[in-house]
């Protein structure tokens, strides 16, 4: 076990890094953050910022020397840095899990040989592949690449096969994956943590409503038969077992609308649709994630109280700072700013949780809040 006093290692200084940093530092250990904004959010909450590249061989060689615990809060950063660090301390999640995460189609290949269902879908790297991919697929298909997209970028709708060929090319012809377009009833996300023994926790199904391929919206407990959040669960949980995962893992779900289970994508790392979990939970991800980094036993992933966690986007800015007060005001809500410089639209600037007994009046009301912003 590593215990507090000990110095963990953060990469990436995004508003994941930031609240693993608060989560460790509140736990009594010290954190270093590796990241090459200056301005990073994660950096401001460190006890050390390096700011270096993700491959600076310098960087890395301090950063392996005086952390006795190295975690990720972004799946690109280089495989060869995890890899370099894995040598001066125990790296967690593994470079190989991140690196299945990181593409998507190792990541749907993965699920697929599992026995786990995927949205049809066939990898793309030849144009020769996309004319077969049109032929066994039913349209409309997204295109999307296979690896750095997030947030719905990197996507591009298809309903014929001049129209794929013409996104392949915009996309610049790198590696995609063409996926049928299901028809959702709704997008669940699955959150666990497994520790260094095996031991797994996980928090309740979470229902994600989604806008403009950005995640909007979080309610916990999300509204799905229990038989149904409990397969999404066993399918999440043997996807960790197998790669003998450790850390947090989100699992992304769709279920469409003929009552189908789909996994969607992972994320290696806790995930916007747990940050509910700060404030709503016994222990929030963040605490997880630095208790499986550390070997500690997981705590508690029970749920205090239903909630509802809503995004706050760059575009809320575009007159300036947003006029929190009426957020504010409301004793059941919990506001997270992350200390983003510059707003751009679509960019994640914050988020709120709004608590309540009643899941109904919790998105009504959050909405509604949101909506005023
Ligand atoms: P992704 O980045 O792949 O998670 O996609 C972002 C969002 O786009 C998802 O959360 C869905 O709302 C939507 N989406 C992605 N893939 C599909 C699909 N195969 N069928 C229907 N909707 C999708």
């Amino acid at each position: 076990m590593i215990l507090p006093g000990a110095m963990l290692g953060v990469l990436g200084g995004g508003q994941l890094g930031r609240m693993f940093a608060v989560a460790a530092r509140a736990l009594g250990y010290r954190v270093m953050v590796l990241d090459p904004d200056p301005n990073s959010p994660a950096g401001a909450m460190a006890d050390e910022h390096l700011q270096a590249d993700y491959q600076d061989p310098e960087a890395l060689e301090h950063m392996g020397a005086l952390c006795a615990a190295i975690t990720t809060e972004w799946e690109n950063v280089p495989a060869r840095t995890l890899e370099a660090l894995a040598h001066h301390c125990p790296v967690r999640p593994t470079g190989e899990a991140t690196a299945v995460a990181r593409d998507r189609i190792r990541e749907k290949t993965f699920v697929r040989d599992l026995g786990l269902a995927t949205a049809p879908f066939f990898p793309i790297l030849t144009s020769a592949d996309l004319d077969s991919a049109v032929a066994g697929l039913r349209l409309p298909a997204l295109l999307k690449t296979a690896t750095l997209g997030y947030d719905g970028k990197g996507q591009a709708e298809v309903s014929s096969r001049e129209e794929a060929h013409a996104a392949f090319n915009q996309m610049g012809a790198v590696p995609c994956v063409l996926e049928e377009k299901v028809a959702l009833h709704q997008e669940l996300s699955v959150l666990l943590v497994r520790g260094v023994d095996g031991e797994v926790e996980v928090y309740p199904v979470g229902e994600n409503l989604h806008r403009n391929g950005i995640l909007h919206t979080t309610l916990v407990p999300g509204r799905v038969a229990p038989a149904m959040a409990e397969r999404a669960i066993a399918m999440a949980r043997a996807m960790a077992e197998d790669l003998e995962y450790v850390g947090v893992l989100a699992v992304e779900f769709f279920l469409t609308r003929d009552g189908e289970l789909l996994v969607n994508e992972m994320a290696p790392r806790p995930h916007n649709s747990g940050h509910y979990t700060l404030d709503a939970c016994a222990s929030s991800q963040f605490e997880q994630q630095v208790r499986a980094l550390c070997g500690l036993p997981l705590a508690s992933t029970r749920l205090l109280s239903p909630a509802v966690m809503v995004n706050l986007l760059g575009d809320l800015w575009t007159d300036g700072e947003p006029d929190w007060s009426r957020l504010l005001a409301q004793p059941e809500v919990k506001l997270h700013l992350y200390g983003k410089r510059q707003a751009r639209p679509g960019r994640k600037m914050g988020h709120f949780t709004l608590l309540g007994s009643d899941p109904d009046a919790n998105l009504a009301l959050a909405l509604s809040l949101h909506k005023e912003l």
